[in-house]
């Protein structure tokens, strides 16, 4: 389906043929019609899928039609990273419109705080906020949102992870009783169905994405020794010499620094990316590496959701996703619209079983990767035994068979555990 088609302003139009965009992708072309006709939404999209232009053109067409007094569009977004992110988005659509848009985030950079009250209190069209930011403004009562006619929470379930909960029932308050809302989440918990029942009204339901990666993704995964792990992606590394942007995840800062300096010693170009970077220190690197400057950003799970750069041809996971939902953020990061990525994931024999959580949530195995003669042979995965209600019926038709390649690994047909935590 065209945007034309979609029945977008002229002006919009412009704006994303400029974008290159040329057909809308399927996020787009359920949400728009829903916003347009100014029903509640909650959609489940992962990232990638288009979801932030699938509520952004909608809201910008609004505004466009009309003339608007006031802050029209409230988006609130878990991590400044993401708040820029789709305030970019913003700016280039709305460049042949008169719509302003602004993000509101806490840290060194950015506004200055009488830049941000400013800001909030002169009828910015579009306001992005991080929640605490946005609370500490409204705890000062100068902030007026009683013209907002757009509620949008992105990314709710990771709000909810993060403890923003309470934060979002609390901006709610401030605003006027009549508006849309809408609610987009990569995944659908409990707990974001009941905030979504207090927050949304009667709401159409979108579901685009059942915790599934997206198909063009060839996800692979390699079971090793810990100490295998920086020979491997040396080893992989240096045959995608060929490949512009990889993106490295791993579990902690320190790690960060390890896998860069060992990528550096065999002459690959590639920069860290966590906490321990002021905000302009971040934003520096991540420009860097959108403007294809840096090859391999090596990154903390916490930088993982931020991170919204097109056409990424490889992702490692470094160590395992602590929660088995941020795989397939992670992973979200490449192959985004219409493009191919690779994701390979290096699993322990200790993470195994939050690897096998994975895999169940997917529903699907990822072939295995065989490790290179030189690295010696991999960690056996010792089957365990069935709990007592462990009946369960295997997902994939080729549960349990031995995987791919030489490796001589053990099938782990009774690797089931059904157990949380990890
Ligand atoms: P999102 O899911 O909103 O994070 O978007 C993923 C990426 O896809 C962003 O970089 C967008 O610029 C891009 N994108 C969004 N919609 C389209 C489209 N219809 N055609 C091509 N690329 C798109």
């Amino acid at each position: 389906m065209t945007f034309a088609e979609l029945k977008l302003d002229d002006r919009l139009l412009t704006a994303i043929d400029y974008m290159g965009f040329e057909n809308a992708s399927p996020v787009q072309e359920k949400v728009i019609p829903i916003i347009l006709e100014n029903r509640d939404l909650i959609a489940c999209a992962q990232t990638g899928t288009g979801k932030t232009a699938a509520f952004v053109l909608p809201v910008l067409h609004k505004i466009a039609q009309k003339e608007n007094r006031g802050c029209n569009t409230l988006i609130i977004a878990p991590t400044r990273e993401l708040a820029l992110q789709i305030e970019k988005e913003i700016q280039g659509f709305a460049y042949f419109t008169n719509a302003s848009s602004i993000a509101i985030y806490g840290g060194g950079d950015g506004l200055g705080w009488e830049a941000q009250k400013k800001a909030l209190t002169s009828g910015t069209d579009i306001i992005i906020a991080t929640p605490g930011k946005l609370i500490s403004h409204l705890n000062m009562g100068y902030v007026d949102f009683s013209s907002v006619k757009h509620f949008i929470l992105d990314e709710a379930d990771k709000m909810l992870d993060m403890g923003f909960v309470d934060d979002i029932r609390k901006i709610a308050e401030h605003l006027p009783k009549q508006r849309q809302n809408l609610m987009f989440s990569a995944t659908m918990p409990e707990s974001i169905r009941k905030l979504a029942r207090e927050i949304l009204h009667n709401p159409e339901e979108i579901n685009l994405a059942l915790s599934k990666p997206a198909e063009n993704i060839d996800q692979k995964a390699a079971i090793v020794f810990e100490n295998q792990k920086i020979p491997l992606i040396q080893h992989e590394l240096k045959q995608r010499k060929h490949y512009e942007s990889i993106l490295v995840f791993t579990s902690t800062k320190s790690k960060v620094s390890e896998i860069v300096r060992s990528l550096r010693k065999i002459g690959l170009d590639a920069k860290g990316i966590s906490s321990n970077l002021e905000q302009d220190e971040r934003e520096k690197v991540l420009q860097g590496f959108r403007a294809r400057q840096i090859r391999i950003l090596v990154a903390t799970d916490v930088m993982s959701r931020g991170i919204d750069i097109k056409e990424i041809n490889m992702v490692i996971n470094f160590d395992i996703p602590h929660d088995a939902e941020d795989y397939v953020h992670r992973i979200g990061r490449t192959a985004r619209v219409n493009a191919r990525g690779e994701a390979l994931t290096l699993v322990t024999a200790d993470e195994f079983h939050k690897f096998r959580r994975i895999e169940r949530l997917i529903e699907q195995e990822v072939p295995r990767l065989t490790l290179p003669r030189e690295l010696g042979p991999p960690p056996e995965i010792k089957p365990r035994f069935k709990k007592k209600s462990g009946n369960k019926k295997p997902y994939s038709k080729n549960y349990g068979k031995r995987p791919q390649g030489k490796g001589g690994r053990k099938p782990y047909r009774n690797n089931t555990n059904n157990s949380k935590g990890g």
